[in-house]
């Protein structure tokens, strides 16, 4: 255990790890997965759903502007051909996919469009993806529809085709609503472009916008994150996302060396005042350590869903999804993914996740989520029990009403955590 560090109150958090795990990408590799192939996706494609209330996920690669901090898989400025050739993949995909058994016997929960960014695509191609998924798959009458957008992209003929579809949930990639910061973090519109567009959303009917917030990010200060925070309040938002500053190992800032590690006082003290902030917003929850949002209004139906390990037909480069019991990502890029005919199977990752995997996905579901039963925990950590006693004693989780829930600091090492439960690095951490 290192040196403590004051909480928002002033009272000592002690600083319980070396280096605070902030991705899930990072413990993906400690789960004790068997390789797998083709036939074994295909089998699980055409056997009937384990469960059903599945989500669809599509990833949309392209972004028309590089954030400084982003390390991810993307096609940047793409060319109107490739786009094109994308949309159509999309749709030969999930044409094809929808008379699959273990699709056509599911009941869909929440779709998703992810990225990159979904909303840089031609409005018509955007809709056209969403109309073919309301008819020919089967989605429950509550399903969420929700896509990712920057503020730039959602222009009137955007919104006027939100208005006719049935997408009823934004996820806005805001990360700061302070002008000077956003302009630091290569973020092309301005606070009241950010109003306007929420206004238009609204007229358009769309009730569940949430916002991504992120701390550590340049130019940011306590006050500007504390005005940050009352803005998602003052705008009424439904809920947010609220991440730290992840350095990707590619990201333009850390190509540039224009980037240092945060002070963990000052990590923590982000993270605190965006939980203490959200939390006090009549009817805000936790989702999952990340994602705050109004019980009722709010609701981040895809977040949940990956958080309780439901399965997910994913579809388009950089994706990544679980079938029954077999898991892929999907490796190729866009160029391979959009050519005709040239559909790179062979570039996709799979894996079968067994009895082990799902064991430990088991233990770890505490740390993805709002809440779990002491009784079903206590069964997951039956070979191991003095790990809940030392969550326990160092007051990262508490018991209320037979329910065990991470600590504001649970949640804050969350991820590492999780790494412990896996039955990795205990010795190096504690
Ligand atoms: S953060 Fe999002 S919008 Fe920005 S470059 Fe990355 S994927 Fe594109």
């Amino acid at each position: 255990m290192k040196d403590n560090y004051p909480d928002l109150e002033g009272k000592a958090v002690p600083e319980y790890f070396k280096k605070r795990i902030r991705s899930a990408a990072e413990l993906k590799r400690l789960m004790p997965y068997r390789e797998a192939g083709q036939g074994d996706l295909g089998k699980s494609l055409n056997s009937e759903p384990h469960d059903t209330g599945a989500c669809i996920y599509i990833h949309v690669p392209f972004c028309n502007n590089s954030c400084s901090f982003c390390g991810y898989y993307k096609c940047l400025n793409p060319h109107r051909g490739l786009v094109d050739a994308f949309t159509e993949q999309v749709k030969n995909d999930l044409e094809y996919l929808s008379g699959m058994p273990w699709v056509a016997k599911n009941k869909f929960r929440a779709v998703y469009f992810g990225g990159g960014t979904p909303s840089s695509l031609p409005s018509g191609s955007f809709f056209d993806m969403v109309d073919l998924i309301s008819r020919e798959f089967n989605l429950s009458e509550d399903c969420e529809i929700s896509f990712e957008s920057t503020i730039s992209d959602l222009d009137e003929e955007y919104l006027e085709g939100l208005g006719k579809s049935s997408v009823n949930r934004v996820s806005l990639g805001i990360q700061s609503f302070d002008d000077k910061v956003r302009k630091k973090n290569s973020r092309i519109s301005g606070t009241d472009d950010i109003r306007d567009t929420i206004r238009g959303l609204r007229s358009a009917g769309i009730s569940n916008i949430c916002a991504d917030l992120m701390y550590n990010i340049k130019g940011q200060t306590v006050d500007s994150w504390q005005s940050d925070l009352e803005m998602i309040r003052k705008l009424g938002l439904n809920g947010a996302s609220v991440y730290p500053l992840i350095p990707f190992p590619g990201s333009p800032m850390v190509v540039k060396g224009d980037y240092s590690e945060a002070e963990p006082a000052d990590e923590y003290r982000y993270f605190a005042m965006a939980d203490q902030s959200l939390l006090s917003i009549p009817g805000w929850k936790y989702y999952t350590p990340v994602q705050y949002g109004h019980y009722k209004t709010g609701k981040a139906g895809y977040v949940v869903s990956q958080a309780d390990n439901a399965d997910i037909l994913a579809i388009g480069p950089g994706a990544g999804g679980r079938i029954n019991e077999i898991q892929y990502l999907n490796t190729y890029t866009v160029e391979d993914y959009a050519i005709p005919g040239t559909f790179p199977r062979r570039k996709m990752k799979i894996s079968s996740m067994g009895p082990a995997y799902r064991a430990v996905e088991r233990k770890l579901s505490l740390f993805r989520k709002t809440s779990e039963y002491v009784d079903s925990l206590e069964e997951a950590y039956a070979d191991d029990h003095d790990f809940l006693e030392f969550l326990l004693k160092n007051s990262f989780i508490r018991y209320a009403k037979n329910e065990i829930s991470l600590t504001r600091t649970g949640r804050y090492w969350s991820g590492n955590l999780a790494s412990l439960a896996t039955g990795h690095n205990r010795q190096l951490n504690v």
